[in-house]
């Protein structure tokens, strides 16, 4: 199988990596790429939302099976001109691509489906936005409908900072959801879905603020791992049934199936899981530890997915046992305005080729010197039997790295590791 990946960053990268692990894959092209693809598979400078010259791309190296790594050519319909052009492609269609593209339309489709989620009031006025803040109290949690970036999201209980937000985004022409706060730890689900069956990833947790303990500004993600030692057993079977499927039948029922990624951003409340959110493609950091643990040939379930039939697979995906910790390496001041061009070090294996444990995704070549081009600039990974083992793996490979003014979180997945050995500590051997 040839295989197309669309996108430049660490999710790309990881998809890329997992495919090329794929007994079937015989070749593994990525449109744009960024250095860390470029060691295993074939680059090639092709703007991923530009429709046309991905189709002409895909044609001229015989593509089976292309795959959509972000969600702007989603909602800019590159899946459909793929599909169109007859070749299978894993990623939602425009309409479905929706359940992202527009908060309001995801709230629609909830309420349709009967998924639990924080009750929510779109409003285009000013004057409606006071109203739905009165409503709900504080804490507040203002979004701009449409796709910001991760910036189009205010969660804050100063009134005055929330009620800002939403004039910002409707002076701009935007219109809003304000909802309902949610209250609980925040967990991400992914599936591989065909339309009708969904296939579950495992429970998987990032870390949002750029400072150790939560603090600081939030970012795109500064870490990740999975699965939740913590997570109720029936996490998966409860949000399969309860959220996915019928979110599935209901896009089914439109005449818009999703076929592709859902990523399921939930909130376990007091009352149940309820969603914060619907992506409608991999998310990073997440993706980073998640892929690196699955043991499943991961071309053939999204093919099967992009031919609308997982039935194949109906007994679940393969993970590889333990756990899966990735922290993120960012350049100076992110996530503000960052430095680049810095000269990355101690990012390659040994032989110089590419460690499979650094996704990488903000980083450049400069000659054959690997430099830094982004505000995140990769992911080191890290695996073992316990989480305490996968942290520890993950920060040695980190420390190894070295960029001028690059920074990483210090306590990614810390809590549950510290839970884990507590638990074990506690546990009378053998039990
Ligand atoms: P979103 O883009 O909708 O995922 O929102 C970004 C972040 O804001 C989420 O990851 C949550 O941390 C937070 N958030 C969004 N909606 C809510 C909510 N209803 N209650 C609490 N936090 C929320």
């Amino acid at each position: 199988m040839t295989v197309l990946i669309l996108g430049s960053g660490g999710r790309e990268h990881a998809i890329a990596l997992a495919v090329s692990n794929d007994p079937q894959v015989g070749a593994v092209h990525v449109a744009p790429g960024n250095p860390g693809t470029a060691s295993f598979a074939v680059n090639h400078p092709v703007d991923a939302s530009d429709a046309d010259a991905v189709v002409a791309l895909a044609r001229e190296i015989s593509a089976d099976l292309v795959v959509v790594g972000p969600e702007a050519p989603l909602v800019a319909g590159v899946a459909d001109a793929v599909r169109a052009a007859g070749i299978d492609c894993f990623g939602p269609s425009r309409e479905a691509a929706r359940l992202e593209g527009s908060k309001a339309f995801a709230k629609e489709i909830m309420t349709a489906a009967g998924v639990p989620t924080a009750e929510a009031v779109a409003c285009s006025s000013v004057e409606e936005a006071e109203a739905a803040l009165d409503r709900f109290g504080a804490p507040h949690v203002v979004k701009d409908d449409g796709l910001a970036a991760g910036k189009g999201v205010v969660v804050t209980s100063d009134r005055a900072e929330a009620l800002a937000h939403a004039r910002h985004c409707i002076e701009s022409g935007h219109p809003i959801v304000i909802e309902d706060y949610l209250k609980g730890p925040e967990v991400s689900l992914f599936a591989i879905c065909d339309g009708t069956r969904a296939l579950p990833l495992q429970p998987a947790q990032d870390f949002k603020r750029v400072g150790d303990g939560g603090t600081g500004p939030n970012t795109g993600g500064m870490g990740a791992y999975t699965p939740l030692p913590w997570a109720p057993a029936d996490l998966v079977e409860t949000v399969t049934t309860s959220i996915i499927t019928p979110t599935l039948t209901e896009m089914n029922r439109r005449g818009t199936p999703f076929q592709g990624l859902l990523y399921v951003g939930l909130s376990l409340t007091s009352q149940g899981p309820r969603v914060v959110e619907f992506n409608v493609r991999f998310g990073d950091p997440e993706t980073q530890p998640l892929l690196s643990m699955i043991e499943s040939p991961l071309a053939q379930v999204m093919r099967a997915a992009a031919k609308g039939d997982l039935s194949a697979f109906d007994d679940g995906l393969e993970f590889r046992r333990g756990f899966g910790v990735g922290v993120v390496l960012a350049s100076e001041g992110y996530p503000g305005e960052v430095t680049t061009g810095r000269e990355i070090q101690g990012a390659l294996a040994s032989d110089g080729g590419s460690d499979p444990d650094i996704i990488q995704a903000g980083t450049a070549l400069d000659g054959d010197r690997l430099v830094s081009a982004g505000g995140r600039v990769l992911v080191a990974l890290g695996h073992g039997e316990t989480l305490t083992g996968a942290r520890q793996a993950a920060y040695a490979r980190i420390g190894r790295i070295t960029l001028e003014g690059g920074f990483h979180r210090g306590d990614i997945a810390l809590t549950a590791a510290e839970e884990e050995a507590f638990t074990a500590l506690s546990e009378p051997k053998g039990s």
